[in-house]
């Protein structure tokens, strides 16, 4: 399969959300300049390395990208047009947080094709996002949908956090029933994982940071289902919400197991088997690549046997599940002559249906999803 889609990493944040332990820092415009002209090089390289044919997505992430500057952000629109060819219908997200943007960064990005806008929300509690560390308020939400929609984007994901120090099931009630009236065209939820390194963790060892107890966290994943799906949109991946035609195409491709090239600091890529993991740190990442680099520091070859288990892993993330005839189609062999035997424990368990067309979680399936992916890694 030729490659058609591309990852772009922006790492620079206003400030370190006390949970977050994504490639991103805190940083002056002259690196963001200097990040620019490496990433420029980088694009060179990656579209003349790669077979691929015009992209149908290309995703924008971070790291908050809006934390550019209008010129800065035409800047990096316009090395997307120059070095890739793109397909009619490309869909172009851009990630962005509440009070980062303005009319002029998103006009800029609405001119050079951006189609799609995800905004870090979290959680319209003031409280909550203090907590958090998040620089936003509830009112900085409304003003920056408010701009973006003003811009022309119609289509725009919200992200959403549950399970968060303090947060009560009231709590989320109201933050559902916020996030539900402004009528974002995709959602996506998670809750919140303590992770190594970020000052949430040492909190949480110290018994300072005090977490919803998980048979709470539980009734809050089941909280979020009914109040979107009750509201319309449809749950087509565990974390996800749509509206209708408002599937994110980009995060498909990754849970389809399908290739992706990716650029930027500690950007991963998947092309031809082969998995590359970019420089994380960067100073260095610039110094590479305006030297015209590649700042590659990882590769890996995914062989045959991890291909299938991602393809599980990941395909069972969606509602639709795997189907067979795509399993077949992608490793030239029956899914149930690989994993027959797990297919048959899990659905015996009730956590994974199986039917003529291929398999998929079951709504208990949905809150076991862990213990079904680790099955398949051999
Ligand atoms: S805005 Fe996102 S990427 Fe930036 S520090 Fe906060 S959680 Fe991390």
């Amino acid at each position: 399969m030729r490659v058609s889609s591309l990852y772009v990493h922006i790492p620079f944040c206003a400030s370190k959300c006390y949970y977050c332990d994504f490639n991103s820092y805190v940083s002056t415009s002259d690196v963001m300049d200097r990040y620019l002209d490496g990433l420029d090089r980088e694009m060179e390289l990656v579209a003349a390395a790669y077979d691929h044919e015009p992209l149908q997505t290309v995703f924008f992430g971070g790291g908050t990208p809006t934390m550019f500057d209008a010129r800065q952000t035409e800047r990096m629109m316009q090395m997307l047009h120059r070095h890739f060819p793109l397909r009619e219908g490309v869909e172009i997200s851009v990630e962005a947080n509440p009070g980062t943007v303005d009319p002029d960064k998103l006009s800029v990005l609405k001119d050079h094709g951006a189609n799609r806008l995800s905004f870090g929300v979290q959680s319209f509690e003031n409280d909550l996002l203090v907590k958090l560390g998040r620089l936003h308020d509830r009112d900085a939400v409304y003003r920056s949908w408010e701009l973006a929609r003003q811009a022309g984007f119609n289509s725009i994901n919200l992200d959403l956090m549950f399970g968060l120090p303090g947060q009560t099931l009231e709590a989320l009630d109201r933050t559902l029933r916020a996030l539900i009236d402004l009528g974002p065209e995709h959602v996506s939820s998670y809750s919140l994982k303590v992770e190594e390194g970020t000052p949430f963790y040492t909190w949480h060892n110290r018994g300072q940071l005090i977490l919803p107890p998980e048979e709470e966290e539980t009734q809050m994943y089941q909280m979020v289902i009914d109040g979107f799906r009750g509201a319309g949109y449809e749950m087509y991946e565990i974390s996800n919400f749509a509206k209708p035609g408002h599937r994110s195409r980009h995060n498909q491709v990754y849970w389809r197991n399908e290739p992706y090239m990716a650029v930027g600091s500690g950007a991963h890529g998947y092309v031809g088997g082969l998995r590359y993991i970019n420089q994380k740190n960067v100073p260095e990442y610039i110094e590479t690549t305006v030297q015209g680099g590649r700042p590659v520091v990882e590769q890996e070859v995914i062989d045959e046997r991890m291909q299938q288990e991602d393809t599980m892993i990941l395909g069972l993330r969606l509602m639709e599940g795997v189907s067979f005839a795509r399993f077949r189609d992608k490793h030239g062999v029956a899914m149930q002559d690989v994993f027959g035997d797990i297919l048959l424990r899990f659905e015996k368990l009730g956590l994974l249906q199986v039917d003529a067309a291929g398999v998929r979680l079951t709504q208990q399936g949905i809150f076991l999803a862990n213990e079904v992916y680790a099955a398949f890694l051999e």
